[in-house]
């Protein structure tokens, strides 16, 4: 197996341009899984830890988040820009996997369970991807995901980066397991509210072929807290209205059955964890406690 560790981002562009089937590694801890198990066994492997340009974030543009960004440090750093994603990486792993693992590499792997997507569904992120002949684009986060464990990254691209519009009001994200830690997401869901822009945000996590945003729901929900002035009010929500969000959740929902659950227990569980946060987030609303 041959090892490219390219020292800039030209350099790995470059590379990959040159080596198409060249696989990226990030934190290694989706592909290492797969080397070890012999599902996967890549002549090349290009080793993105050495790229300076991929470990930074900043606000430049909403926050610009590098695909190179561990879940450590989107805990520690995140928190008050991005908060649906810093609570979504605290739940991913453990302390050794949030040490490795990464942003970019959540995307890369594409899996309908990955718990970074659902908060940048929420959050209408957008995707930076490039290559060494077509340059940088950006796809939006609800476009970027085309299968299971397939996403609209050409060849010869790499994801360089995820912009995220810096939250305005609360985000919340919840996640069912079958124990506490170290599982992947039986379900999961996100939920940001923009009260800048009266917009609702949702994201759906292990529940479809691909990460989902419940619409309806969205909809929905931007009508009642538009029409009962309650942005502005900031008065208590109808249990009815956070019922019928969570039925719209729960229908917008895709999911199989599999060893970590059936689909009608996902269903089910998708629309209580609809309700919950967004409860926890109209609380925060109302208090102005984020
Ligand atoms: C014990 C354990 C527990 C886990 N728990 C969770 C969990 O709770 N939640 C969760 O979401 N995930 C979990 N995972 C999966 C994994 O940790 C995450 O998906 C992580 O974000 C992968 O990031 P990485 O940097 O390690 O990716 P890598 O393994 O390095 O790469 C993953 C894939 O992305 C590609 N890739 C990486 N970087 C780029 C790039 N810049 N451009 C293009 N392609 C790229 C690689 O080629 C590969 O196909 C767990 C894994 C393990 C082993």
């Amino acid at each position: 197996m041959e090892f490219l560790q390219p020292r800039s981002l030209p350099e790995a562009l470059a590379e990959k341009a040159e080596r198409p089937e060249a696989v990226p590694i990030a934190g290694g801890t989706d592909l290492m899984v797969e080397l070890n198990f012999d599902r996967r066994r890549p002549e090349v492997v290009l080793d993105l830890t050495r790229v300076p340009e991929l470990g930074t974030w900043d606000r430049s543009d909403g926050v610009r988040v590098g695909a190179g960004v561990t879940y450590t440090r989107m805990v520690a750093e995140l928190a008050d820009d991005l908060p649906g994603l810093a609570i979504a990486a605290r739940t991913v792993g453990s302390p050794q996997i949030r040490n490795r693992g990464t942003i970019g590499g959540n995307l890369g792997s594409a899996s309908p369970a990955g718990d970074c997507h659902p908060p940048l569904l929420a959050a209408g992120a957008e995707v930076e991807v490039a290559s060494a002949s077509g340059g940088a684009r950006r796809i939006p986060i609800d476009e970027f995901f085309t299968g299971p464990k397939e996403s609209a990254l050409a060849d010869g691209e790499l994801i360089c980066a995820v912009h995220v519009p810096a939250a305005t009001g609360p985000q919340q994200f919840a996640k069912v397991g079958t124990r506490n830690a170290m599982v992947i997401a039986v379900c999961s869901f996100a939920l940001a509210l923009d009260p800048s822009r009266g917009r609702v945000g949702t994201g759906i996590g292990s529940a479809g072929p691909t990460p989902l945003r419940a619409l309806e729901a969205e909809e929905f929900l931007q009508g009642e807290l538009s029409s009962e002035g309650l942005w502005e009010s900031r008065g208590p929500l109808g249990e009815a209205a956070a019922a019928r969000f969570g039925e719209l959740v729960a229908a917008a929902a895709r999911p199989i059955d599999d060893i970590r659950g059936t689909a009608g227990y996902r269903v089910h569980a998708l629309g209580v964890l609809a309700r919950r946060t967004l409860t926890w987030a109209w609380g925060q609303h109302r208090t102005g406690r984020s």
